[in-house]
């Protein structure tokens, strides 16, 4: 089931690609593998994926050591707790929601002589439960982050709000290309997950990050 998924990702990425006539080398799947084992893991792997994103830093230490050759990425709110064991294993960690966790991250990166790829969470629905930067206040932001020296901006991710029509994610994609256009063109975009990737990637999505359209039936709807 996990290879027809995969087949039938990669066969719409490239429509979209076509449609929008962007360069489907451009965009990274993004496995996002919580809850998921390290036998499905690594078939996901075996079949040349390999990216993988956890959303807990316990459960990531537990599969790095059985998984190898991978980029691991951290998508989850992190606590300032775990910053340095998160450290130690991820390659990205795309979930930097706040100026202190920042900090954080450089001060640890500094003793372990690392320079960690962050990505700037942005919040850019109204949501009230969710975590990240808002939009008014991420050139601020930015400002303050791009002084520390152990952390390195590569672009900033969002997670759409949950809507009945995939469609009604687009300004919300399109609202962190905008940001994205303003503060630096050479970042990158984390956006779009199972049910809007599509959508996502129309909007100049590079990193989508996918769990279950690559671990779980699906159902179609006629
Ligand atoms: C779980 C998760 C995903 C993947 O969600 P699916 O809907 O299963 O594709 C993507 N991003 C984050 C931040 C997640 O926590």
């Amino acid at each position: 089931m996990i290879k027809e998924n995969i087949e039938k990702v990669r066969q719409q990425i490239l429509e979209i690609c076509e449609k929008v006539k962007t360069d489907p080398s451009k965009i990274t799947i993004l496995c996002v593998a919580k809850g998921r084992s390290v036998q499905e893991i690594l078939e996901v792997v075996s079949l040349g994926i390999n990216h993988i994103g956890e959303n807990r830093v316990q459960e990531a230490l537990e599969k790095y050591k059985q998984i190898s050759d991978v980029k691991w990425h951290m998508v989850g709110h992190l606590q300032s707790n775990k910053v340095r064991d998160a450290l130690k294993i991820f390659d990205l960690i795309h979930s930097v929601d706040s100026v202190s966790l920042a900090r954080q991250i450089n001060k640890q990166a500094h003793k372990m002589n690392k320079i960690q790829d962050i990505l700037l969470e942005v919040k850019t629905s109204q949501e009230v439960r969710k975590f990240g930067f808002k939009p008014e206040l991420l050139a601020e932001v930015c400002e303050e982050i791009i002084k520390f020296d152990n952390v390195k901006i590569k672009g900033l991710m969002t997670i759409a709000p949950l809507v009945d029509n995939a469609n009604e994610t687009r300004p919300y994609f399109s609202k962190l290309r905008q940001l994205r256009d303003q503060l630096n063109p050479d970042w990158l975009l984390s956006m779009g997950m199972s049910d809007d990737f599509e959508v996502a990637i129309e909007e100049g999505a590079n990193i989508i990050r996918l769990g279950r359209a690559i671990f779980e039936r699906q159902c179609l709807i006629f």
